[in-house]
């Protein structure tokens, strides 16, 4: 079964919201704005209910127990897995590793399967839109096995230069790494071709989907990427529990991560042997109450469905690029064709962290500066940006506030 969602008529908002309580407080006496999704999203009644539920009814440790109420957690955490396999269609429940997040889901591939593939000389392709945690670890792993790294550039709309990745790819490629929607700039980018360019040769491609899996319909089968990665706090879940989907036959033959608990079959002084898949790597106690109340925020998102998410967001996108523009002095940083869901601007003469603290003195909650992405900041000369990012529970009304607080901004600071 695929996860692919059914576009319905239009979403009620207002019933969205009144789902989410943090939407309902004031911040410095104004309702809040909120529109720092990109960073993480707000959470929903529901999940919130899990994690009490879960507190209050069936704490325990999984795995190991054989009492009810260590049956009852293992069942929860365990329905996690399937609530992820089922969300981004993946073969088999023994290719999603449950990690802290999509950082740890990268540095994993990076200590465990980078590490024993990569060769002097070899060669990891990432791109110049990455967040830096899909920069850093690369570097790392890159340097100690003096490996080098490649990167495709960017052009001025904030797209990545498909002809110069092809012409980056060569037998020496063993690994290509990419952003699925850029955390900075809102582009898309089309993570077909690059997987089936990568493969032709020759090498794995891992996609960072952080900033996708709330937007996009993910399916791993049909994309065929090696790994995939995201985080479930910008999901409208629990901080501290992601995913890494890995291909079976790759998860199988790479080495093991973290050693402890939970990860073995036999422990000895002179030998231990490793659980199978997923097990051997998830060692020791791991984020529980987080990981079983992660269902219901998966739940929360497949009900309402993504292409309903994407096209209430896609709306937010279209009216705040058309108002901001109205502002003298405003440049929107990421034009790209394919566009998802956040709006990235820098305004003439103003530094982006003035106009963020007077946006907060009106509740509007957006994030300043340089994105965890500093080499694409570089790459526009800019030191950061303003940025907007989008969620399903936002409105056009609150566009109008950032349109208006940024009005007042630049009339309080030219
Ligand atoms: N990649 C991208 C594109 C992101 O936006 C983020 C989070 N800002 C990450 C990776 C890292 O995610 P996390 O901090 O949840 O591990």
């Amino acid at each position: 079964m695929t996860s692919t969602s059914v576009i319905q008529p239009a979403l009620d908002i207002a019933a969205i919201r009144s789902q989410f309580p943090i939407l309902h407080r004031e911040v410095k006496g104004k309702p809040l704005v909120y529109f720092d999704n990109a960073a993480t999203a707000q959470k929903p009644q529901v999940v919130i209910d899990a994690l009490v539920n879960y507190y209050s009814h069936y704490n325990a440790n999984i795995h190991r127990g054989i009492h009810t109420l260590a049956e009852e957690a293992t069942a929860g955490f365990e329905a996690t897995r399937d609530a992820f396999r089922h969300f981004v269609n993946a073969r088999h429940r023994e290719e999603i590793i449950i990690t802290k997040g999509t950082t740890e889901s990268i540095n994993l591939v990076a200590y465990t399967w980078a590490r024993q593939q990569l060769q002097a000389g070899d060669e990891v392709i990432i791109s110049g839109m990455e967040h830096h945690s899909n920069i850093v670890p690369w570097q790392i792993i890159c340097a100690e096995k003096q490996a080098s790294l490649k990167v495709i550039p960017v052009d001025d709309n904030g797209e990545l230069v498909l002809e110069e990745y092809y012409k980056l790819l060569t037998p020496r490629t063993k690994l290509v790494s990419v952003v699925h929607v850029s955390n900075a700039l809102g582009t898309v980018n089309p993570v077909k071709d690059i997987i089936s360019a990568a493969h032709n040769a020759g090498a794995k491609v891992f996609i960072d989907g952080a900033q996708s899996a709330v937007h996009l319909d993910i399916d791993v089968q049909e994309l065929d990427c090696d790994f995939f990665a995201c985080s479930v706090h910008k999901l409208y879940g629990p901080t501290g529990v992601g995913m890494l989907y890995g291909k079976k036959e790759l998860l199988a033959e790479m080495p093991v991560f973290l050693g402890g608990g939970e990860m073995i079959k036999e422990v000895s002084f002179e030998q231990t042997t490793y659980a199978d898949l997923p097990y051997k790597y998830e060692a020791g106690t791991p984020n529980i109450a987080d990981t079983v109340a992660t269902a219901a925020a998966l739940n929360y998102v497949q009900e309402i469905g993504k292409a309903n998410i994407r096209a209430h967001e896609d709306e937010l996108l279209q009216h705040a690029t058309s108002r901001l523009l109205t502002i003298d002095g405003l440049t929107i940083i990421g034009r790209a064709k394919e566009k998802t869901s956040l709006i990235s601007f820098v305004i003439d003469g103003i530094h982006p962290q003035d106009v963020g603290i007077l946006l907060d003195n009106r509740g509007i909650a957006v994030r300043t500066g340089h994105h965890c992405a500093q080499p694409l900041m570089a790459r526009f000369k800019i030191p950061g940006t303003i940025r907007a990012s989008f969620a399903v529970y936002n409105t056009l009304e609150e566009v109008d506030a950032l349109l208006a607080g940024l009005q007042h901004a630049v009339k309080l600071l030219r």
